[in-house]
Formats: C-alpha cells, sequence, structure tokens
C-alpha cells in the first residue's frame, strides 16, 4: 500500500555523506516507490569518514573500502546520485532546489549537508601546508606528509587532533600537538578520560602542550613554523588544524528554516517546513530521552537519524531516541562510549588505565547514565543495556573489578 501512494512522489537529498546515503537506502526499505534523487558535491559515491584519520590515512585501507554501498549499487536501487553537484538553493514555495543544472522538483526533502571543520581565523592560516580533515581528499592530501621530513603540529586535542596525532606517530613523524585547554578532550570526556589519553599520547612520543594557545604560522607561501601566543616559536613542516566542525546550515538559513546551532528538527526528524527533513551532524533535534535540543557528531547518530527521517518521508510516524554512542581509535587502544554523562554526580572507574584496559562509569543516584569503555567491550555493552533500563547499581560492586559485569 505504501507503494502505491509513494509512487508518484519525488524524494531529494541534499548531500551525500553518511546519512544522506542512509536515508536513500531506508527510503526505499520503507517502501518508498518513487524518484530518489541525491545531490552529493564530493566526486565520490557515499563514504564512511571515520578512517579518514585511522586506517585509511595509515594507507591500511584502499579507497573503494571506504564506500558505503559499491557506486553500483544506487541505480540498482533506482536511486540517481548526482555526484560533483552541489545544490545552491531551496525554493520552498515552488518545492524545487537549485543547482548549477537547473532546478529539480520535490515532495520531500532531506537535507544531510553535514559539519565542516572550523577555520582558523589567525594570521598564516591560508598558508599551503596548513590541512584541515573531513573529506576523502583531505585525507589523500595530508597522507604523504605523514612520511616527510620535519615536524606535524596539530591544533587543537580533540577526536581528530589526538586520532591524527596517533597516525602520525605510527609513522614515525615528529608529532607537536597543540591544546588550548588545560587537558585533551577537554570540551567531551571527564578529566579521568583526559589524563589517560594525554599519557598514551606522550608515552608514544607526542610533544603536547596544554595551555598552548596559537597565534599564527610562518611561512613564504608555505608554512614552516607555528608560533605560539606565548611567543614561542615551533618549526613545522606540515599543520593540521582540528578545532571543531560547525553545522552547514547555509541552504537550510537561506530557505527560512529555523536554525540554531544546527536545522532545527523535532523527534521525527522534521524541520520547521512539514516536507523538509533533516538528519546527520547538521541537525540540532529534541531527544525525548533527555527532554532537550542536542547536536551529535557520530555515525551512529547519522544512521539512525536519517533511517527515521526516511520512515517519516515514506508516511511513517517514527521516533528519533537512540542512545548516542561513539567509538574512537587510537594506536592499540579503541574507545567506546554510551550515554551523555551530564549531571552524572560520581565517575566510577573499573579496571586499570595503566594496562589499558579499563571503564568509566558516570552514575548519578547510582543510575548510570553513561560509560566510557576503553579496551573494554563487554563494559561497553552491559553499560548500554544499564542505561536503557535506567538500572541502579551499586558503585562499590561496580568498581570491583572481579564483580562479574553480568551481575549488575
Ligand atoms: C576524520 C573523521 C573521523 C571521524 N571518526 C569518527 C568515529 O570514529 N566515530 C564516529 O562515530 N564518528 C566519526 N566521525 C564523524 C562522522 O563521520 C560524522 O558524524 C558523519 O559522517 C556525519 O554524517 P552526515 O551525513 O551528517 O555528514 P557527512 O558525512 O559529512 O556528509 C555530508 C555531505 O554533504 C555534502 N554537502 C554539503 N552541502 C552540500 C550541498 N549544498 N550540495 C551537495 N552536497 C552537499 C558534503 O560535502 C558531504 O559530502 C569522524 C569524522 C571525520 C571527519
Amino acid at each position: 500500500m505504501m507503494s502505491e501512494n509513494t509512487k508518484s512522489m519525488r524524494a531529494v537529498i541534499i548531500g551525500a555523506g553518511q546519512a544522506g546515503a542512509q536515508g536513500a537506502i531506508s527510503l526505499r526499505q520503507a517502501g518508498f516507490a518513487g524518484d530518489i534523487v541525491m545531490f552529493g558535491d564530493e566526486p565520490v559515491p557515499p563514504y564512511q569518514r571515520p578512517p579518514l584519520s585511522k586506517a585509511y590515512l595509515q594507507g591500511e585501507l584502499a579507497a573503494e573500502r571506504l564506500y558505503l554501498r559499491p557506486a553500483e549499487f544506487y541505480g540498482a536501487q533506482n536511486i540517481s546520485l548526482r555526484l560533483g553537484e552541489r545544490v545552491t538553493g531551496i525554493d520552498r514555495a515552488a518545492q524545487m532546489v537549485e543547482t548549477a543544472k537547473g532546478r529539480e522538483p520535490y515532495d520531500k526533502l532531506l537535507i544531510a549537508t553535514g559539519a565542516p571543520p572550523r577555520r582558523l581565523n589567525a594570521p598564516g592560516a591560508a598558508l599551503a601546508g596548513v590541512h584541515y580533515l573531513r573529506s576523502l581528499s583531505d585525507s589523500d592530501a595530508l597522507h604523504p606528509l605523514l612520511n616527510a621530513d620535519g615536524a606535524i603540529v596539530i591544533v587543537g586535542a580533540g577526536y581528530i587532533g589526538l586520532e591524527v596525532a596517533a597516525s602520525a606517530r605510527k609513522a614515525g613523524r615528529k608529532v607537536v600537538l597543540l591544546e588550548m585547554m588545560d587537558r585533551v578532550l577537554a570540551r567531551v570526556a571527564v578529566k579521568e578520560l583526559s589524563d589517560f589519553y594525554a599519557k598514551l599520547h606522550a608515552d608514544a612520543g607526542v610533544d603536547l602542550r596544554l595551555g598552548a594557545a596559537l597565534e599564527g604560522f610562518e611561512g613564504e607561501g608555505r608554512v614552516t613554523a607555528a608560533r605560539l601566543a606565548s611567543g614561542e616559536v615551533i618549526e613545522c613542516a606540515a599543520a593540521l588544524v582540528g578545532i571543531g566542525a560547525a553545522p552547514d546550515v547555509a541552504l537550510a538559513q537561506a530557505a527560512g528554516l529555523e536554525i540554531d546551532n544546527g536545522i532545527i528538527v523535532d523527534e521525527y526528524a522534521r524541520s520547521s517546513d512539514p516536507n523538509i527533513f533533516a538528519a546527520g551532524d547538521c541537525t540540532n533535534f529534541l531527544s525525548p530521552r533527555y527532554g532537550r535540543r542536542m547536536r551529535l557528531e557520530s555515525v551512529p547518530n547519522a544512521i539512525e537519524q536519517a533511517k527515521v527521517a526516511a520512515a517519516n518521508m515514506a508516511g511513517k510516524n517514527t521516533v528519533y531516541d537512540a542512545l548516542p554512542w561513539f567509538w574512537s581509535d587510537q594506536y592499540d587502544v579503541k574507545l567506546q562510549t554510551a550515554g551523555l554523562g551530564e549531571g552524572a554526580g560520581d565517575v566510577v572507574m573499573r579496571g586499570a588505565p595503566e594496562e589499558k584496559k579499563f571503564s568509566l562509569w558516570h552514575l548519578k543516584d547510582g543510575h548510570v547514565l553513561a560509560v566510557d569503555a576503553v579496551n573494554d567491550p563487554a563494559s561497553f555493552l552491559v553499560g548500554r543495556k544499564l542505561i536503557t533500563a535506567g538500572a541502579h547499581v551499586d558503585p562499590a560492586r561496580l568498581a570491583d573489578a572481579t564483580t562479574d559485569l553480568k551481575s549488575l
């Protein structure tokens, strides 16, 4: 029945990334029978970004292995993939999107434009050799630098900065990591986790400078040094700037959709226009679980929210309320984190950071709000269940590594 209803409909997707591709796939899975047109301004089929700072950057993975689906998949699913074509405008009154090649009508529109890196606003920021990392081509441009001579300066000790630092050290490169705050991952992790990662990188030979503010880059045409606010000058042959990402809301804003640190969507992934949905890094969504709006930058969020958007574009009424989770790989350490620790009164540690296998449990009145599991998939899995169940745990038993996790 769904197929009959949607046969004459047209779905257009802006952005052929993780959320856009999932949206197209899930539209078909939800029985959407009409045309699906997906615009992506990059020249390659939708791909996964996480390896761009990890295995792919290290040269351990071929580009085709990044593709979410083989290029032929889209045609076979009757999804028209318009690569290298940027959408330049949305005409809501006429229900059209605009590209340099013309206008395309839509009945339902999905905006999945992601969150490109914040740009550094400092002297020398435009010099050659100053890199950002978001796309496959960014990673390709960075890769040869890992094996070149001289130091690489990384600005920002967030996940991208730390992962590139790990990849560069694995390649034997001298790495100077600058972080303005007094700890790494300051915006996203508790101090115990920050301290663990600071030591991990220091032990691997990274020259980590905390409380170090970059004033600008120096060089004639090409970067040769980074100058700190303290006056110190650090010679370098290349730099990577990893100072966060900002949601790409330009099209949505120009079209008059509601915006506030992302495209405002409800728990159905619907924007302030009932025919326009949005998913992934570009959204600021209402989370029933947390009773507030939030913006997440993670693969699981892009996938699950896009599934919900697609189902609702196909006429269903599905709510997005997935538990947030995330992972990061650095050296031989896999971090898996679930839930959000905000409002937690206690952080209980289980296991031993010196053995690189432990977990941090964020508790509020004995309830688990979040877990950070380092090389400890069992804690991640059990933690997810306990968070979802709203279970009450005894902190002393939890901290005792001899307690069987399943008994919790
Ligand atoms: C180096 C790196 C490592 C990461 N590691 C992890 C990790 O370990 N774990 C994790 O959970 N997450 C990780 N992430 C984050 C994760 O990749 C993102 O959260 C996810 O890709 C978001 O999906 P998205 O579809 O919202 O955006 P994207 O995947 O960025 O896709 C958006 C696409 O839309 C295109 N676009 C934008 N505007 C237009 C337009 N007007 N017309 C046409 N196309 C347009 C963009 O060029 C882009 O291709 C990482 C990200 C990066 C960059």
